[in-house]
């Protein structure tokens, strides 16, 4: 079979068997629409049937997570963990707390986040987990005690050397702390089992502010190889989670102007630049949806509905919300207004024809599994200081997710211009992370 009917088959085989995930089908669709001249080039892989190996996960849990309401009523939710690929390190990969939690989203999530962990250079592989509850709304007491139920079941299946969960969408340190807590009640103290700990307890600085920074980064070193800089650049950031808030604030740190910020409801937009300070303490003191934000700042714009909706002119796209937020009219829109550079703190932010739109019309296209590597790097950071018992400076772990950042992003766009692509992230993120987890996975004797 040539490469390009062998990737063709293994996707026509997945759509037959998984039919209904749709996002992990548009995952592994985004990845075999790129790696064919790679396999052209390794017959090896095809030989022992690679693709196929690496599309099915390694493991898969789903567990009942039971836990009681303020008015003492019984709740039920769904939890998961998706244990996907150990090729090159214990699973590694956030928990999401989110409504719309479900199979599909977990298996694109844990199948992206192989590739991301591997271009980090970091001995992790990939996996990922969460669940169906929604912690809009809830008190502190009732997100404990569905930690502490979620938990309960969990710590049976990991371990510092089997599987390092940490948070994504719905999960932070007060989450990560009740979990650990939780663990540690169960089996015994070990710092190894989560990351994005809090920093009284063996939390790495710089982790909260790693996702953000680290895709700015990775911008930075793009814009510094093509002779520019963030100066004076307008960028529309999505979101309002802890990727968009340090994604803002090391945009601003490097003179970059940044103009918006969203949540599920609607989107503000502050032509004199993001008062950082308010955004913080709405979201991260108050919780408060961003109303609260133009009824501080009357002079910001807020409207309902997609930040991509609202034409603005600007030079830089960073959405850093969630899966699909751009799809390819509002892509066009994009290009119409100016943007070159579209880099994505979230993963898959981009439908895959609002991506390929980008990269056809030669927009700086940063896929979520390189740009938004930096969250997971300095987790595997913060493993490394737990192992060591030992503390890093801020400025010691920072300078490190900089040139991490920085080699992510050679390494993508030097793999583009080895495969005649130049330009193209998304095929050369796609090439160079597979091929570290393929060749790990043939070494080991797994096929
Ligand atoms: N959830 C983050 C991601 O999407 C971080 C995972 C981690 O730190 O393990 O990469």
């Amino acid at each position: 079979m040539t490469a390009k009917d062998y990737v063709k088959a293994i996707g026509a085989q997945l759509h037959e068997k998984d039919g209904n995930q749709t996002e992990f089908l548009q995952a592994v669709d985004e990845f075999l629409s790129t790696v064919t001249p790679f396999l052209e080039k390794h017959p090896e892989y095809e030989a022992n049937n690679l693709l196929a190996l690496l599309t099915e996960p390694e493991r898969l849990l789903q567990f009942r997570v039971p836990w009681q309401d303020d008015e003492g009523q019984w709740q039920v939710n769904r939890g998961y963990r998706i244990q996907f690929n150990s090729a090159l390190g214990p699973y590694k990969g956030g928990l999401r707390f989110h409504p719309s939690v479900n199979l599909s989203i977990l298996k694109f999530l844990a199948f992206e986040q192989i590739f991301k962990n591997s271009l980090t250079g970091l001995p992790i592989g990939g996996g990922k987990g969460g669940s169906d509850f929604d912690p809009k709304g809830k008190s502190d007491g009732e997100i404990m005690r569905f930690c502490q139920s979620f938990m309960t079941e969990l710590a049976k299946h990991i371990g510092p050397n089997l599987d390092v969960p940490a948070g994504d969408i719905g999960v932070g340190g007060r989450e990560i702390g009740y979990l650990f807590g939780q663990y540690k009640r169960l089996r015994q103290y070990d710092a190894g089992i989560l990351t994005g700990k809090p920093v009284d307890f063996w939390g790495s600085l710089g982790r909260t502010e790693a996702t953000g920074y680290g895709a700015v980064y990775f911008v930075n070193h793009l814009l510094a190889y093509n002779k520019d800089s963030f100066d004076g650049k307008h960028v529309l950031v999505s979101g309002s989670g802890n990727v968009a808030i340090y994604a803002i604030e090391k945009l601003q740190q490097l003179g970059a102007k940044a103009i918006s910020c969203s949540d599920s409801t609607g989107v503000i937009i502050d032509e004199a630049g993001i008062d950082l300070e308010l955004l913080k303490e709405i979201k991260e003191v108050k919780r408060e949806r961003l109303t609260a934000y133009k009824e501080a700042r009357p002079e910001a714009t807020y409207v309902e509905g997609s930040l991509w909706d609202q034409a603005v002119a600007a030079d830089i796209a960073m959405p850093c919300a969630t899966q699909n937020e751009i799809n390819l009219a509002q892509a066009k829109e994009l290009v119409k207004n100016g943007v070159k550079i579209v880099a994505e703190g979230a993963n898959m932010p981009a439908t895959l024809d609002a991506a390929e739109y980008f990269i056809a019309q030669g927009v700086h296209y940063c896929p979520g599994k390189a740009a938004n590597a930096g969250g997971v790097a300095v987790s595997a950071l913060e493993m490394s200081q737990n192992s060591q018992r030992l503390t890093w400076t801020k400025e010691e772990v920072d300078q490190r997710l900089d040139d991490i950042m920085k080699n992510i992003y050679e390494t993508c766009r030097d793999t583009a211009l080895e495969y005649g692509a130049e330009n193209n992230y998304m095929l050369g993120a796609n090439i160079a992370g597979f091929a570290k987890v393929a060749n790990a996975m043939l070494q080991q004797g797994l096929v």
